[in-house]
């Protein structure tokens, strides 16, 4: 394994896309796969575990940071997203990432004002997370595709932390036919199980406490589920009180996890997740049912 002083040598900042497509033309000459974890920067240990399951699959490496301005709303957190390039090049290379593609907003949308944008089926948006986030879920349809097309990678790599996100990226690439082959890698928790996430940062000691209620929930939900109850209605109500009283439930329900539709009666394979502000902080969180 390399070590990061080593790797330093090795990993290239680039931020214009005909750059990015020469480097990926490059490599593709010369039979290297590529592999592409795109995100918004503000890396941490979920991010990496992406970046490292790219690396032991593909021969090459693209982590894309932009901070997509389509998928925020106007009352969203956009313009104070976190924002730390250094720290975020320290973690590419120290999971041996190649090159990082850094796009500005202007080299992603020139036309801004007249967009062609991906639409996502009302059935997969207009529930869950796109319901308190309306476009939220066009806007990260239309920066995938656009990122895709870009890197045109061999596989692209994404957390089951966004459980609707990778649902509905799955089936974009479906409908399209896109090539990517698009892998789903498991949510990476903080010690104390606190699912990681970039806006874990804004949590103050006293508000990540409120924001740990929303695992042991889940957890509970799986407690029930595992010694026999089945009645989604009764699990449901016998786990709320397990959430913090001081947060501002925004849902939690179990889903098929190809329809996100509710159910009813829980099974193997279903995904429970939950989504809530705490202190001004909005976070989601989900566990798949074994
Ligand atoms: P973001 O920077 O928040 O857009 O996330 C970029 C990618 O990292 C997405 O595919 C996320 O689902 C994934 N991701 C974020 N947090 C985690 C986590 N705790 N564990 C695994 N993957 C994650």
């Amino acid at each position: 394994m390399l070590n990061s002083k080593e790797n330093r040598q090795n990993i290239e900042i680039i931020s214009e896309i005909k750059s990015i497509r020469a480097k990926i033309h490059d490599w593709k000459r010369q039979n290297l796969t590529v592999g592409f974890v795109p995100t918004m920067g503000a890396l941490h240990i979920g991010h990496a575990s992406l970046i490292e399951k790219a690396k032991s699959l593909c021969d090459r490496v693209v982590v894309s940071i932009f901070v997509n301005p389509a998928q925020f709303g106007p009352n969203e957190d956009y313009s104070h997203y976190p924002r730390q390039i250094e720290k975020d090049r320290e973690i590419c290379l120290n999971n041996q990432a190649n090159v990082i593609f850094t796009p500005t907003v202007q080299e992603m949308y020139p036309d801004n004002a007249d967009l062609t944008a991906i639409s996502v089926p009302d059935s997969l948006k207009n529930k869950l997370c796109g319901i308190a986030r309306q476009g939220h879920f066009d806007g990260v349809a239309t920066v995938v595709v656009k990122l895709l097309n870009i890197i045109q990678p061999d596989k692209a790599f994404f957390g089951q932390k966004d459980a609707q996100q990778l649902i509905i990226i799955k089936k974009i690439c479906r409908d399209l036919n896109l090539s990517p082959e698009i892998i789903g890698c498991p949510i990476i928790r903080d010690h104390d199980g606190l699912a990681c996430s970039s806006r874990n940062t804004y949590l103050s000691l006293k508000s990540r406490n409120k924001a740990l209620s929303l695992f042991k929930t889940l957890k509970k939900v799986e407690e029930l589920y595992k010694s026999g109850l089945k009645l989604k209605n009764e699990v449901l109500i016998q786990t709320k009180e397990y959430l913090h009283p001081d947060i501002s439930l925004e849902y939690f329900d179990i889903y098929n996890i190809d329809t996100l539709e509710p159910e009813d009666i829980l099974r193997a394979g279903l995904l429970v997740a939950i989504a809530a502000n705490v202190d001004g902080v909005r976070l989601i969180d989900n566990i798949v049912l074994k």
